[in-house]
């Protein structure tokens, strides 16, 4: 059986969906493996590392006879259209909001997971791509943060006077915000953040930050049973707004991870509260490819807003693409790994699998996953 990995189409996608690492491995579970030409050229990997691993070098046409095709981002239709029916093609599918493309993988015969819909229980932690993307987006976003800066993080006490610290507020502290945290503080800034789950409070503590939010009975009870965020009320939102116009007053730099799962990333930060900020303040927003957490801010830029920088690169994980493609590909061959059958050694897909059941978006020509399937009639 052969996995194809494909060079990504979107000229936005540094990242590559395999590693030397994972050749290896993926060689080592029976499979024949092709690379697409120049696919981990971005992540600084050659074709010449893939082959030592073990891959083909093959072009697009490849594809065709793949009975695995592993990718970054979900296929554009004419990729779609060069699949093999039958094919299993594992990628980040976005799959809110673009249910004709899902549609359109459903009638190729393809067989779709998406990576991102991996449940977050003990034995998926190892295919968990939010979390191995988004530690390193939010490693970057103080990166890119302290380089719109124009003055010093840390503290410095010179014989010419003293720098003092930055302070540095991170909404949102899940994954990407505790990262966020962790690095601004390597960083030597002042660090204070907020989340709207109880559960973190104790997480940003453990971190040497500060916890800073309304800490009423609806926060008490804000965490589904899955650890994700609930939508707050309008009530809850108006108290936080208060809260966070009063303490980005004070910062210098803020950093917003805020998500609910398949919604629009909550509004957090208005052009008011920028307004109040100091000048040659820097804001980031990570969600700002979900509709973002801050007003004004433009997804693929850096533009100035009331004096602020706001920063709203997308694809924050592939500005740091040999970190993340790699940490990617792990994920990818091992959730591949338990589609293998110990016994034969080939692809036998258990539908039963929660792995499977909470991934799979199309199967045998239709749609099955329950978020997205066509209400029956
Ligand atoms: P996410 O990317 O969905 O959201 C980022 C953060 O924004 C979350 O912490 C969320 O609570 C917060 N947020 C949402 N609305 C907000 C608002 N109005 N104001 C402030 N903050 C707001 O979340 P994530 O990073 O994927 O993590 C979600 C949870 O899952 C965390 O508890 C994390 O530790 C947990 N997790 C568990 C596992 C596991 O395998 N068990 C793996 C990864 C993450």
């Amino acid at each position: 059986e052969t996995v194809f990995v494909a060079r990504e189409s979107n000229p936005d996608e540094g990242r590559v969906s395999a590693s030397p690492d994972s050749v290896k491995k993926l060689k080592t579970l029976g499979f024949d493996v092709v690379v697409e030409a120049g696919a981990g050229l971005l992540s600084r990997v050659p074709d010449a590392a893939f082959e030592s691993a073990g891959a083909r070098i093959g072009t697009a046409a490849d594809a065709k006879s793949a009975d695995v095709v592993l990718r970054v981002r979900r296929p554009v239709a004419a990729e779609t259209a060069s699949y093999k029916s039958g094919a299993i093609v594992i990628a980040i599918m976005d799959p809110y909001g673009n249910e004709a493309a899902l549609a359109e993988m459903a009638s190729a015969g393809l067989t779709a997971f998406a990576m991102e819909l991996m449940p977050r229980i003990t034995r998926a932690q190892s295919m968990d791509v939010l979390s191995s993307q988004a530690n390193l987006a939010g490693y970057q976003a103080v990166i890119d943060a302290a380089a719109e800066f124009d003055r010093a993080m840390p503290m410095m006490m010179t014989a010419a006077g003293t720098v003092p610290a930055a302070k540095v507020f991170v909404m949102g502290a899940g994954v990407a915000g505790l990262q966020a945290i962790a690095t601004a503080r390597r960083l030597g800034a002042v660090v204070t953040a907020t989340d709207v789950r109880p559960a973190s409070k104790e997480q940003v503590a453990s971190l040497g930050a500060k916890f800073i939010a309304v800490e009423d009975d609806e926060f008490k009870a804000a965490e589904t049973s899955g650890g994700y965020a609930k939508p707050m009320s309008e009530a809850y939102q108006a108290k936080q707004a208060v809260l966070t116009a009063e303490h980005l007053a004070k910062q210098d730099i803020v950093i917003t991870t805020a998500l609910i799962p398949g919604r629009p990333a909550p509004r957090l930060i208005t052009r008011e509260m920028l307004k109040a900020m100091k000048p040659g303040s820097i804001a980031v927003d990570l969600a700002v490819e979900r509709g973002g957490n801050i007003e004004g801010a433009v997804a693929g830029s850096v533009v100035e807003v009331e004096g602020v920088k706001v920063v709203g690169y997308n694809n924050v994980p592939g500005r740091i693409a040999t970190s993340a493609s790699s940490l990617y590909a792990k994920n990818l061959v091992t959730f591949l790994e338990t589609m293998v059958s110990k016994e034969t050694g080939m692809l036998a897909l258990n539908i039963e699998d929660e792995l499977v059941k909470a991934t799979m978006l199309t199967h045998g020509g239709t749609v099955v996953h329950p978020n997205f399937a066509p209400a029956p009639v």
